[in-house]
């Protein structure tokens, strides 16, 4: 796995190959049971976004917010799903801006000059919306920021007196996260921080993976493969949720399965919307040294606990220890550790652990 080069713009069939990856020791179980389908068949991670970041002309103004990264770098490996709710919901283009309106029974959306409310046609307009996005298997979804209708962080919610507190969610945006509380869903703002960035990247795979196994004819072998695969992944994010999970999983027999799929995905999920800190890459870092405690050499052995420590202080990204640890995977056949998804939780090309 380590190593592998993600395939080029428009190689369709290699870029699910590459998806649907999974480590080399984990082949035997995880492929048999189903972590792994056909090739061919599995299918692209689907991303929703609001279709001005595509680049669509949908703003109130007749304008868009193309975002480069997204469409250039992220797009490269994931299919979009656009949405527009101000669009699709019958308003047009060019229309009148908006804002949301603190008012006694809640939080209204009125069109800023003529104060026309469409607070009922959006919410009519998100239900009916959500409901389709239930059959599209979204892996993730990329919201506009400050939108009355997609923002989801620190939205203006104007008050009486026209001064606005920044509080509010967008409509179609609240109702899309209160009825997917583990779908992946960052704003494109926010995704301009490299943590915040690898950080739903990273979701946007582990959703990925942790859907192919709930959509295969998995069993608890299968699950046990999964977590095992994920260790790491969930130390670098909390140690407390990862032993949550093993003990859900060691008495996973007895759970019925339905039961056992949402308990696990709503965990999982939430496990890796903590930040992985520095301090907790390093520990599970140290941890992966002790595997080769008896099969490095002395200086070899300096050598890593000292990218390390160079991680942890600030002086190189983590993208450096990491690629020392798989070469002595590599040379040191160890396999326990070849099989853990934290040595490349997602394609290298997108460079999110080049950073300090
Ligand atoms: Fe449409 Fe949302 Fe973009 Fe506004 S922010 S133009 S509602 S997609």
């Amino acid at each position: 796995m380590a190593g592998d080069c993600a395939p080029r713009v428009g190689d369709t069939k290699a870029l699910r190959a590459w998806r649907s990856r999974v480590p080399p020791e984990a082949k035997t179980g995880v492929a048999a049971l189903g972590l792994r389908q056909q090739e061919d068949l599995t299918p692209a991670i689907r991303i929703g976004i609001s279709s001005c970041l595509l680049g669509e002309s949908v703003r109130f103004d007749g304008g868009h917010k193309r975002d480069v990264y997204l469409i250039e770098t992220f797009g490269r490996f994931v299919e979009w799903v656009r949405v527009c709710p101000e669009v699709e919901c019958g308003l047009g283009t060019p229309r009148e801006s908006m804002r949301l309106i603190g008012a006694r029974d809640g939080v209204r959306l009125l069109t800023g000059k003529t104060g026309i409310d469409h607070t009922d046609r959006m919410a009519r307009y998100s239900e009916r919306r959500v409901n389709e996005i239930a059959s599209e298997e979204l892996c993730g979804y990329v919201l506009k920021k400050d939108s009355p209708s997609c923002g989801l962080h620190r939205v203006r919610v104007y008050g009486a007196h026209g001064v606005p507190t920044k509080s509010g969610k967008g409509i179609f945006a609240a109702r899309l996260v209160e009825r997917f509380p583990s779908l992946p869903v960052e704003e494109e703002g926010r995704l301009s921080d490299p943590r915040l960035r690898e950080n739903f990247i990273e979701r946007v795979f582990a959703y990925s993976r942790l859907r192919n196994l709930f959509r295969s004819k998995w069993n608890v072998g299968a699950l046990v493969a999964f977590h095992t695969a994920h260790k790491l992944i969930l130390m670098a994010h909390s140690p407390n949720a990862y032993q949550r999970l093993g003990r859900l999983v060691a008495v996973a027999r007895g759970v019925p399965v339905k039961e056992l799929e949402r308990t696990y995905t709503e965990q999982f999920m939430d496990a890796l919307t903590t930040i992985a800190t520095a301090r907790r890459h390093t520990n599970v870092l140290q941890h992966m040294v002790g595997y080769f405690k008896d099969r490095l050499d002395r200086a070899s052995k300096a050598e890593l606990l000292a990218s390390i420590e160079d991680y942890r202080n600030g002086l190189v990204p983590l993208i450096v220890p990491i690629t020392l640890l798989r070469h002595y995977v590599r040379v040191h056949d160890a396999s326990y550790l070849a099989g853990q998804l934290y040595l490349e939780p997602h394609p290298k090309e997108l460079m999110l652990r080049n950073h300090v």
